[in-house]
């Protein structure tokens, strides 16, 4: 790896930014960037990776990133919380042309290998009913119905890397996160995710002395969170494995809404009266990681646990937050 071209896209966003990061750290020279993104809107830059600005649902643009590439990221997609997927069903769905346009370039240049960023949102609707859920398996995609646009296009284009590996010999790997947060990523402007938005939630009614917070549907849906040190982690050991099939990456620790917000409220040392917004977007009722098959393959699973990857997020937003209302 250390001496190969390294391709991250969305090497702008949140996930991507720290992929680059971690593969800097692990002692690889020659990593190239690219988002859609004007650079200063990156959420992390570094000057000795070539940083570019590119359109990657074009061919041309997915040919020019390409070029000579040996390892592929595909991090590059239209996308947010809750509040943006259900209400962005076709842009979610355009990022089809990215990753499909990325498989093309990748067979031309004749890649070595091609990592794919699935999702939990291609698990079917009705293995998800019920807030104390068992944990989804891998197996549980099919027969499909996962959530409308955003899931349907990562389910495609899971299925389009599978076909690009069975019938040009593209190796690719895949692995479906389920819900990744950490510092240096989106916490406003209405593609952040329930981490992240509670996170400000509560430092805004901590500034504010407004002591309230909003919480999307009544705070019982539970889910699993991962920290992004164990995603970039879960990353690292698939690209080296031999597993072409797509592998859950997540937390096993499942926990509501509500307690989510109980956590981040003992973090800020404050208690907030909670307002249910009952017709806001929450998504499915239950949602967990069956981490049955990446201990059989990998070995291993996440392990953060969520008060600890909490606090480092927190700490990151308010000082955000706090950095942004000084310069006001
Ligand atoms: P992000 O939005 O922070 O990063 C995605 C990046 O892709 C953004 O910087 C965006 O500008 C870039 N992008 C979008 N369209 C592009 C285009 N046409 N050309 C070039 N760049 C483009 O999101 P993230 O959280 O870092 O997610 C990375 C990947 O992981 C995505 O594929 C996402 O669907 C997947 N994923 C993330 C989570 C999560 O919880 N964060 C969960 C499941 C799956």
């Amino acid at each position: 790896m250390k001496d190969k071209l390294i391709v991250v896209c969305g090497g702008g966003g949140f996930i991507g930014g720290h992929l680059v990061a971690d593969l800097r750290r692990q002692g690889c020279t020659r990593i190239r960037s690219i988002d859609i993104k004007p650079l200063e809107e990156w959420y992390q830059v570094f000057e000795d990776a070539e940083n570019l600005r590119l359109d990657l649902r074009e061919l041309d643009s997915c040919r020019k990133a390409l070029q000579d590439a040996e390892i592929v990221y595909n991090l590059a997609a239209d996308m947010g919380g809750m509040g943006f997927i259900e209400n962005h069903k076709a842009l979610c769905m355009l990022s089809v042309l990215i990753n499909t346009h990325l498989l093309m370039a990748a067979k031309e240049a004749g890649a070595q290998r091609f990592f794919y960023a699935s999702s939990a949102c291609v698990y079917a609707a009705d293995k998800q009913t019920d807030p104390g859920v068992t944990a989804l398996k891998e197996e549980d995609a099919y027969p499909a119905m996962p959530e409308d646009g955003y899931g349907w296009e990562k389910l495609f284009s899971e299925r389009m890397c599978r076909h690009f590996q069975e019938d040009f010999g593209l190796t690719t790997r895949v692995a479906r996160f389920h819900n990744v947060y950490g510092p240096h990523g989106t916490w406003d402007g209405g593609r952040e995710k329930a981490p992240a938005a509670i996170c400000r939630k509560v430092i805004e009614a901590q500034l504010s002395g407004k002591h309230e917070i909003e919480i999307w549907g009544d705070g019982e849906q539970t889910r699993s969170f991962m920290y992004i040190d164990d995603c970039l982690e879960g990353v690292r050991r698939l690209m080296e494995s031999n597993v072409s099939d797509p592998l859950n990456l997540g937390s096993a620790e499942k926990v509501s809404i509500n307690q989510l917000v109980d956590i981040v409220e003992d973090i800020a040392g404050i208690k907030l009266e909670r307002k249910y917004d009952l017709n806001a977007p929450k998504g499915v009722n239950g949602r967990n990681s069956d981490n049955t098959l990446i201990q059989k393959y990998l070995g291993w699973e996440p392990g953060v646990h969520l008060r600890e990857g909490m606090e480092k997020t927190y700490a990151w937003i308010h000082g955000e937050m706090t950095a942004g209302a000084a310069s006001k």
